[in-house]
Protein backbone atom coordinates (compact mmCIF):
# COMPACT_ATOMS: atom_id res chain seq x y z
CA UNK A 1 0.00 0.00 0.00
CA UNK A 2 2.88 2.52 0.51
CA UNK A 3 4.92 1.74 -2.56
CA UNK A 4 1.29 2.37 -4.60
CA UNK A 5 0.59 5.75 -2.95
CA UNK A 6 4.23 6.92 -3.40
CA UNK A 7 3.84 5.84 -7.02
CA UNK A 8 0.76 7.69 -7.05
CA UNK A 9 1.89 11.15 -6.20
CA UNK A 10 2.20 11.12 -2.32
CA UNK A 11 4.50 13.88 -1.06
CA UNK A 12 4.20 12.69 2.83
CA UNK A 13 3.48 9.66 4.47
CA UNK A 14 1.57 10.41 7.29
CA UNK A 15 1.69 7.91 10.30
CA UNK A 16 -1.07 8.31 13.02
CA UNK A 17 0.35 6.79 16.36
CA UNK A 18 -2.95 5.74 18.72
CA UNK A 19 -2.20 5.19 22.64
CA UNK A 20 -6.06 3.93 23.54
CA UNK A 21 -5.24 6.68 26.26
CA UNK A 22 -5.44 10.38 24.71
CA UNK A 23 -7.63 8.81 22.18
CA UNK A 24 -10.16 6.05 22.48
CA UNK A 25 -8.59 3.84 19.76
CA UNK A 26 -5.18 1.78 19.43
CA UNK A 27 -3.25 1.94 16.22
CA UNK A 28 0.32 0.58 16.10
CA UNK A 29 3.81 2.38 17.86
CA UNK A 30 7.56 2.00 17.25
CA UNK A 31 8.13 -1.33 15.82
CA UNK A 32 5.42 -0.81 12.88
CA UNK A 33 7.37 2.40 12.52
CA UNK A 34 10.91 0.69 12.24
CA UNK A 35 9.75 -1.55 9.82
CA UNK A 36 8.22 1.03 7.40
CA UNK A 37 11.17 3.18 7.59
CA UNK A 38 13.15 -0.39 6.69
CA UNK A 39 11.26 -0.26 3.40
CA UNK A 40 10.35 2.98 2.64
CA UNK A 41 12.27 6.50 1.74
CA UNK A 42 9.57 8.75 1.87
CA UNK A 43 9.28 11.61 4.12
CA UNK A 44 7.58 10.09 6.82
CA UNK A 45 4.86 12.86 9.17
CA UNK A 46 4.33 11.06 12.70
CA UNK A 47 1.04 12.06 14.21
CA UNK A 48 1.48 11.30 18.11
CA UNK A 49 -2.04 10.83 19.20
CA UNK A 50 -0.13 9.91 22.28
CA UNK A 51 -0.52 11.19 26.50
CA UNK A 52 2.54 12.63 27.46
CA UNK A 53 4.55 12.36 24.01
CA UNK A 54 8.17 13.28 25.39
CA UNK A 55 8.61 9.95 27.02
CA UNK A 56 8.71 8.36 23.75
CA UNK A 57 10.04 11.24 21.16
CA UNK A 58 13.38 9.88 21.16
CA UNK A 59 12.36 6.75 20.19
CA UNK A 60 10.05 7.68 17.46
CA UNK A 61 12.70 9.61 16.45
CA UNK A 62 15.31 6.43 16.30
CA UNK A 63 13.01 4.50 14.91
CA UNK A 64 13.23 6.64 11.78
CA UNK A 65 10.37 9.51 11.83
CA UNK A 66 11.27 12.30 9.60
CA UNK A 67 8.54 14.90 11.60
CA UNK A 68 7.32 14.41 15.22
CA UNK A 69 3.75 15.38 15.42
CA UNK A 70 3.02 16.58 19.52
CA UNK A 71 -0.79 17.27 20.55
CA UNK A 72 -0.72 20.31 22.65
CA UNK A 73 -3.21 19.16 24.73
CA UNK A 74 -1.61 16.31 25.57
CA UNK A 75 1.00 17.41 28.29
CA UNK A 76 1.98 20.77 29.69
CA UNK A 77 3.39 23.63 27.67
CA UNK A 78 7.03 22.82 29.79
CA UNK A 79 7.00 18.83 28.67
CA UNK A 80 5.62 19.74 25.09
CA UNK A 81 8.48 21.95 24.83
CA UNK A 82 10.78 19.28 25.78
CA UNK A 83 9.49 17.06 23.66
CA UNK A 84 10.25 19.60 20.63
CA UNK A 85 13.88 20.33 22.23
CA UNK A 86 14.41 16.03 21.83
CA UNK A 87 13.11 15.90 18.26
CA UNK A 88 15.28 18.81 17.34
CA UNK A 89 18.08 17.27 18.82
CA UNK A 90 17.59 14.38 16.88
CA UNK A 91 18.30 16.31 13.98
CA UNK A 92 14.38 15.56 12.89
CA UNK A 93 11.52 18.28 12.35
CA UNK A 94 8.86 18.87 14.51
CA UNK A 95 5.24 20.17 14.90
CA UNK A 96 2.29 20.78 16.88
CA UNK A 97 -1.55 19.57 16.49
CA UNK A 98 -4.83 20.84 17.73
CA UNK A 99 -8.19 19.13 18.45
CA UNK A 100 -11.49 20.35 17.11
CA UNK A 101 -12.35 22.03 20.84
CA UNK A 102 -8.95 23.85 21.19
CA UNK A 103 -8.00 27.69 20.26
CA UNK A 104 -6.12 28.69 17.92
CA UNK A 105 -4.20 30.59 20.21
CA UNK A 106 -2.91 27.71 22.09
CA UNK A 107 -0.38 27.54 19.17
CA UNK A 108 1.04 30.97 19.44
CA UNK A 109 3.14 30.36 22.08
CA UNK A 110 4.74 27.25 19.52
CA UNK A 111 4.83 28.68 16.31
CA UNK A 112 8.13 30.49 16.10
CA UNK A 113 9.76 26.91 17.18
CA UNK A 114 8.03 24.84 14.98
CA UNK A 115 7.97 23.64 10.74
CA UNK A 116 4.66 22.45 11.42
CA UNK A 117 0.91 23.41 12.80
CA UNK A 118 -1.18 20.64 12.57
CA UNK A 119 -5.38 21.76 12.77
CA UNK A 120 -7.46 18.27 13.09
CA UNK A 121 -10.84 18.81 11.28
CA UNK A 122 -12.54 15.47 12.81
CA UNK A 123 -11.82 14.37 16.42
CA UNK A 124 -8.60 12.32 16.40
CA UNK A 125 -9.14 8.42 16.82
CA UNK A 126 -10.79 7.16 14.34
CA UNK A 127 -10.35 7.19 9.92
CA UNK A 128 -13.17 7.57 8.08
CA UNK A 129 -14.85 10.94 9.39
CA UNK A 130 -16.73 13.93 8.03
CA UNK A 131 -14.67 16.93 7.80
CA UNK A 132 -15.86 19.88 10.26
CA UNK A 133 -16.26 23.23 8.43
CA UNK A 134 -16.31 24.53 11.80
CA UNK A 135 -12.79 24.26 11.65
CA UNK A 136 -12.51 26.94 8.96
CA UNK A 137 -12.01 30.11 10.70
CA UNK A 138 -9.36 28.50 12.94
CA UNK A 139 -7.34 27.18 10.08
CA UNK A 140 -7.40 31.03 8.80
CA UNK A 141 -6.50 32.64 12.01
CA UNK A 142 -3.64 30.06 12.57
CA UNK A 143 -2.67 30.92 8.88
CA UNK A 144 -2.87 34.58 10.10
CA UNK A 145 -0.22 34.16 12.46
CA UNK A 146 2.26 32.17 10.75
CA UNK A 147 2.51 34.97 8.02
CA UNK A 148 3.21 37.34 10.86
CA UNK A 149 5.90 35.21 12.95
CA UNK A 150 7.31 32.68 11.16
CA UNK A 151 6.35 32.62 7.41
CA UNK A 152 8.23 29.12 6.54
CA UNK A 153 5.54 27.24 8.70
CA UNK A 154 3.60 24.68 7.67
CA UNK A 155 -0.28 24.76 8.01
CA UNK A 156 -1.40 20.80 7.71
CA UNK A 157 -4.79 19.95 7.98
CA UNK A 158 -5.92 16.19 8.74
CA UNK A 159 -9.40 14.74 8.78
CA UNK A 160 -12.33 14.28 5.76
CA UNK A 161 -10.50 15.70 3.26
CA UNK A 162 -11.08 14.60 -0.05
CA UNK A 163 -11.68 16.60 -3.54
CA UNK A 164 -14.72 18.53 -2.37
CA UNK A 165 -12.93 19.81 0.91
CA UNK A 166 -9.27 20.08 0.14
CA UNK A 167 -10.00 23.29 -1.57
CA UNK A 168 -12.13 24.94 1.52
CA UNK A 169 -9.22 23.75 3.50
CA UNK A 170 -6.33 25.48 1.03
CA UNK A 171 -8.86 28.59 1.12
CA UNK A 172 -8.75 29.10 4.06
CA UNK A 173 -4.21 28.98 4.80
CA UNK A 174 -3.51 25.03 4.28
CA UNK A 175 -0.74 23.92 2.29
CA UNK A 176 -0.23 20.29 3.37
CA UNK A 177 -3.24 18.01 3.60
CA UNK A 178 -3.75 14.80 5.11
CA UNK A 179 -5.64 12.32 3.01
CA UNK A 180 -6.66 8.58 4.64
CA UNK A 181 -9.68 7.31 3.06
CA UNK A 182 -10.43 9.35 0.00
CA UNK A 183 -7.00 8.05 -1.14
CA UNK A 184 -6.63 4.52 0.28
CA UNK A 185 -10.16 3.56 -0.94
CA UNK A 186 -9.97 5.10 -4.38
CA UNK A 187 -9.80 2.63 -7.10
CA UNK A 188 -7.31 5.30 -8.94
CA UNK A 189 -5.23 6.40 -6.37
CA UNK A 190 -3.25 8.68 -8.54
CA UNK A 191 -6.31 10.49 -9.73
CA UNK A 192 -7.74 11.20 -6.49
CA UNK A 193 -4.25 12.28 -4.89
CA UNK A 194 -4.20 14.91 -8.10
CA UNK A 195 -7.77 16.23 -7.82
CA UNK A 196 -6.84 17.37 -4.42
CA UNK A 197 -3.73 18.44 -5.06
CA UNK A 198 -5.03 20.88 -7.88
CA UNK A 199 -8.44 20.91 -6.57
ZN1 LIG B 1 -3.19 12.24 11.63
Amino acid sequence: EIYDVKAAGADYLHFDVMDGIFVPNISFGIPVLKSVRSCCDMFLDVHLMVTKPVRYAEQFCLAGADLLNFHVEADSRENIFEAINIAKACGKKCGVTLKPGTKAEDVLPFIETVDLILIMTVEPGFGGQSFMECQLPKISAVRAAIDRHKPSCELQVDGGIDRRTAPLAKQAGANVLVAGSSVFKSKDRAEAISAIRNS
